[in-house]
Formats: structure tokens, C-alpha cells, sequence
């Protein structure tokens, strides 16, 4: 069997056209732009990369884009202080601190600090417990992303096996919470799990969030199981010449593929969807603060 391809790049790009259609009907109805504040500190190139694309797909969508870039040696007060404008700046609605923070910052701090109405990647404590409690929350990008793009190629996900290898805060611990959400019977897999290899097995949904080069293997997936792979692993790939390199995910995905009913690329699956999901929060949280209908399947 061959596997179909869950083709991220294209479903992202229906996701920001969905989005840009809405913010013109409330720009065009309400006079009103949905606008995000993304914070860097310090100049790590891939944050600043990472920055710049979120900048520039926030302004093709149509929304206002506030980059606030703040030198590495930033004080705890100082950032905290940005902060505090930003969530009382009514042109703002998401609010985004680019991670990691330099190791002098504390983090969790600093998340707490956003106004969960406008934390978009929602990591603020207060999301973490609605979505745990299943109430109305902003939910973290990735794992939205892996839960849309699950729903388009299966449909209603109630009853079936999924197992979430990883269990970080930011992609696992979500990831398992919105599949909870969906009614799926869900199984949490991490490093002390005990033979990894027959858990995957059981599973009709396996999304492997481990950051380990093609750890999942094929001979783990069940027949037809449909695999999402989070993982973005950068490995040498001297067939590209001298020093090169080439991206890869925690699944291996030659082998998963002739198993596999359906399952993503890396690149090109659950990596483009992030900041689609971002634009998607960001006009969650603006139609939330103005009291408007909320888009169907954003969130
Ligand atoms: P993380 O915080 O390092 O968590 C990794 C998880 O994998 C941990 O829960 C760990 O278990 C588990 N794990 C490690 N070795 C394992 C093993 N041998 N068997 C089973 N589980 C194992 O990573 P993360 O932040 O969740 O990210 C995971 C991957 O997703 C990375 O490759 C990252 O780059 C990628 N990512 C992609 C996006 C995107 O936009 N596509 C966004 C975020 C992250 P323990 O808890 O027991 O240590």
C-alpha cells in the first residue's frame, strides 16, 4: 500500500485564504483589523526567520503586524513592562513571545504575563486548564494544526485509537487534549513508555512529537493508520554535497508510507500549518474581544 499524502503546504494555504476572507468581511462590516504583536528577543537567525515569515503572512492576510524586537541582554521588568502595553492596546489582539527566551528570562513568567484572551500560542496557564477542562480556549498552533488537518483527511475522529508519542507542553500534552476533545481514545507515549513498538501498533491516528531523525518505524504503524509527524530534525546529507544538510521527521517515512493509509511530509505537512493556525488564533481572539461570530473549523 501506498500511503496518501497529507499535502500541509496546500491545506495551509486554504486556511490563510479562509482567514483573509473573514478579516475583509469584519474589516469591511465592523471597521475593525484583527492585529498581532510578535516579541523576539535577542538575534537567534532561526527565531528571526521564523519572525519574518510570521510577519509577512500576518499582513498578507490582511491583519496588522507589530514586530517588537528587543536586545539580548532585555530585563526581566523590561519585557514584562511590553507586555503590559501591549495586552492593554486595544489595536492588538494576539500577542506572541517568540521562544526559546534568553536563559536570564523566565518563561513561564513571561507567558503568564500575556492576556489569555490575547495569548495566541496558548501556552498561558489559564488556556492550559480550559482546554484541559474542555471550555472555550486559544489553542496551541501545532497540535490545532495536526487536529485540522486530521479532520479533513478522516472526518469524525470519535472512538478511534490515537497515540501522541511526546509529551511536551507546547506540541504532545495539546495534541492529546484535542484529540480527547474529538473523542478519540487517547494514549500519551514518552520515554519510560514501555514497549513503544506495540503501543503505535494498536493505533488508528500516531502523531510523533519525539524531535529523534526517523525514530518511528515503519514495521510500528498499523495498516491503514493514518501518521502525523511534528518532528523537524536537520541531518547531514552529503548526497547534496559537502556540508549539506537536509530536513527529516520522527517517522520514517519511506518505510511508514507502504503501511501507512495516509500520513505527512516533513517538510511540507504539519510545519506550514503552524503559522496558519497563528493567523487563524489571532482572528479567534479578535472576533472574541469584539463580540463577533467566530469563522466554523479555526479553532
Ligand atoms: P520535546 O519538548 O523535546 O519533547 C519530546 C518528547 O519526546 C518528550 O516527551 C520525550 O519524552 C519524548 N521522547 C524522547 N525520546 C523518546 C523515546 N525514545 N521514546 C518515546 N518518547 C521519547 O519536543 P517538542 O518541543 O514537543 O517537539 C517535538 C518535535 O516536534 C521536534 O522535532 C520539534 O522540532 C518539532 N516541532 C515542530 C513544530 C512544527 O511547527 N512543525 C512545532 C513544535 C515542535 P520524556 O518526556 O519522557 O522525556
Amino acid at each position: 500500500m501506498t500511503a496518501t499524502l497529507i499535502d500541509g503546504k496546500a491545506f495551509a494555504a486554504v486556511i490563510r485564504e479562509k482567514v483573509a476572507t473573514h478579516v475583509a468581511r469584519i474589516k469591511e462590516a465592523q471597521g475593525v483589523t484583527p492585529g498581532l504583536a510578535v516579541v523576539l528577543v535577542g538575534d537567534d537567525p532561526a527565531s528571526e526567520v521564523y519572525v519574518r515569515s510570521k510577519g509577512k503572512q500576518t499582513v498578507e492576510a490582511g491583519m496588522n503586524s507589530f514586530e517588537h524586537k528587543l536586545p539580548v541582554d532585555t530585563t526581566q521588568e523590561a519585557l514584562l513592562e511590553l507586555i503590559e502595553t501591549l495586552n492593554a492596546d486595544q489595536s492588538v489582539h494576539g500577542i506572541l513571545v517568540q521562544l526559546p527566551l534568553p536563559a536570564h528570562l523566565d518563561e513561564s513568567l513571561v507567558i503568564n504575563a500575556i492576556d489569555p484572551a490575547k495569548d495566541v500560542d496558548g501556552f498561558h496557564i489559564s488556556n492550559v486548564g480550559l482546554l484541559a477542562t474542555g471550555q472555550k480556549s486559544m489553542v496551541p498552533c501545532t497540535p490545532l494544526g495536526c487536529v485540522m488537518m486530521l479532520r479533513d483527511q478522516l472526518g469524525d475522529l470519535s472512538g478511534k485509537d490515537a497515540v501522541v508519542i511526546g509529551r511536551s507542553n507546547i506540541v504532545g500534552k495539546p495534541m492529546a487534549q484535542l484529540l480527547l476533545r474529538e473523542s478519540c481514545t487517547v494514549t500519551i507515549a514518552h520515554s519510560r513508555t514501555k514497549d513503544l513498538p506495540e503501543v503505535v501498533k494498536r493505533a488508528d491516528i500516531v502523531v510523533a512529537a519525539v524531535g529523534r531523525a526517523n525514530f518511528v518505524q515503519g514495521d510500528w504503524i498499523k495498516p491503514g493508520a493514518t501518521v502525523i509527524d511534528v518532528g523537524i530534525n536537520r541531518i547531514p546529507a552529503p548526497e547534496r554535497g559537502e556540508g549539506k544538510s537536509r530536513l527529516v521527521g520522527d517517522v520514517d517515512f519511506a518505510a511508514a508510507k507502504e503501511v501507512a493509509g495516509a500520513i505527512t511530509p516533513v517538510p511540507g505537512g504539519v510545519g506550514p500549518m503552524t503559522i496558519a493556525c497563528l493567523l487563524a488564533n489571532t482572528l479567534t481572539a479578535c472576533c472574541r474581544a469584539h463580540g463577533l461570530a467566530e469563522p466554523d473549523g479555526l479553532t
